[in-house]
């Protein structure tokens, strides 16, 4: 087909196409308290989302669930200092907060549960807490984000080989899931984190259906690093979906965008700040199972600042409603990769030739083309039926006010879908 059909093709369609009104719910998956190494009580940041316009909140603190009697100490120039500890009592109240006298003398404040946490903020239909956990492996990656979960997993310690870890992660949850009969979803965080996970050993898990292509850390490369052999989440995405469907047609991978945020005090380039990376998940209803169902069919988009009005696929093809801001710009492209299409791969070497340590194969071009791009703000691209999956990005030509990195645009990406 030609590029003058396809487009002619775009363009009637959208105004054939018949857009929806949904009901999208606002998600944060990735976060943390002073559970673990977050600088604030759950309560402040819980009232953080829900003043800034969040409808579900996933707090997920490293290797721990928020449950049980757990004391923080007071202390000037830590986390929690007695100046904190006052801003609690005027916002939640003096009986909220509880302060006791530890070993030694110290004071130390109690940390609020989830089922407190729960009772204090829960209200039907306006806002929920989903209990999850950063399943967090010891001195490295990976770290795989559990939501819905029922029990504590611990993490391993940073041995052997990484698509055994993240497989251990995964099939813990999996069983879980079975026992409860409740669905959970794993999401693979920051691949590009620490001493990273490479492309070739995401290929190596099962089961793997969600990862995060945009995490709001400033230390995690979002967007790769060309010249250490790393590429960006993005680029992680289109590979495994190519490689993945090959062999098994009906394959999916879904990708989420996060906060994982730790400092909540001051606001700026270079913090791990709240804000910067969400879900929108389109659900019957705003309660942690229907929510979690929701993202498993892939109802859902991530975001760090553009909003859609509806996204429709029919297995023949994908569109996209955005909901435009006055004076704004949007591109969207409509990316996926052929059948067919060329598997080689080479290996990413330094100056002396010798493979860059701990770097991803490079792949052909081939693998996440951009099929389709435009500027509407309502568009829809028709399957040829020869992709293997086809996915969408938007990018705003607004700048993100806090990025995770300088120069960050306003972002969406939509989940890749099947041509049937
Ligand atoms: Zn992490
Ligand atoms: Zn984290």
């Amino acid at each position: 087909m030609t590029f003058r059909l396809l487009v002619g093709l775009v363009t009637m369609m959208s105004v054939l196409g018949a857009w929806g009104e949904s009901q999208w719910y606002k998600g944060a998956t990735h976060l943390h308290s002073l559970w673990s190494d977050g600088n604030a009580a759950p309560e402040h940041i819980i009232q953080w989302y829900l003043d800034e316009g969040w409808d579900f909140v996933c707090p997920s603190d490293h290797n721990v669930l928020m449950e049980g009697e757990r004391y923080v100490k007071i202390a000037e120039g830590g986390k929690l200092t007695e100046e904190r500890v006052a801003a609690l009592q005027k916002q939640f109240g003096e009986d909220w907060v509880t302060v006791r006298e530890g070993t030694g003398g110290a004071k130390e404040m109690r940390l609020k549960t989830l089922a407190e946490l729960r009772e204090r903020f829960e209200e039907p239909g306006k806002f929920t807490l989903i209990q999850a956990e950063e399943m967090t492996t010891i001195g490295g990656n990976p770290h795989i984000n559990a939501l819905n979960l029922r029990e504590p997993v611990a993490g391993l310690k940073n041995e052997g080989d990484k698509s055994a870890l993240i497989q251990h992660y995964l099939d813990t949850l999996q069983a879980q899931s079975e026992k409860y009969q409740v669905p959970m979803i794993a999401h693979v965080n920051h691949i590009n984190f620490a001493d990273r996970i490479t492309t070739e050993e995401m290929l190596g898990v099962k089961g793997l259906y969600f990862f995060e292509v945009y995490n709001g850390h400033p230390s995690v490369h979002s967007w790769g690093e060309a010249d250490k052999g790393i590429p960006s989440h993005e680029r992680h995405w289109d590979v495994i979906l190519s490689m993945k469907l090959r062999r098994d047609p009906g394959y999916l991978l879904y990708g989420v965008a996060t906060d994982d945020s730790h400092e909540y005090f001051k606001f700026g380039v270079g913090k791990s700040n709240a804000g910067r990376g969400w879900i929108m998940v389109r659900s019957e209803k705003l309660e942690a199972n229907a929510l979690v169902a929701a993202m498993q069919r892939g109802d859902f988009y991530g975001s760090t600042g553009v909003t859609l009005r509806d996204v429709r696929a029919d297995g023949k093809s994908l569109g996209i409603a955005i909901a435009g801001e006055e004076g704004v710009k949007y591109t969207t492209q409509y990316i996926g990769t052929r059948k067919g299409f060329d598997t080689s791969t080479k290996p990413q070497l330094d100056a002396e030739g010798k493979p860059l340590p701990r770097s991803s194969l490079l792949y052909s071009e081939d693998i996440g083309a951009v099929l389709h791009e435009t500027t509407d703000l309502e568009s829809r691209y028709i399957f040829t039926g020869d992709e293997l999956y086809v996915r969408a990005r938007v990018v705003s030509d607004v700048l993100q006010d806090n990025p995770h990195e300088t120069g960050d645009h306003e972002m969406a990406w939509v989940q890749p879908v099947l041509p049937k």
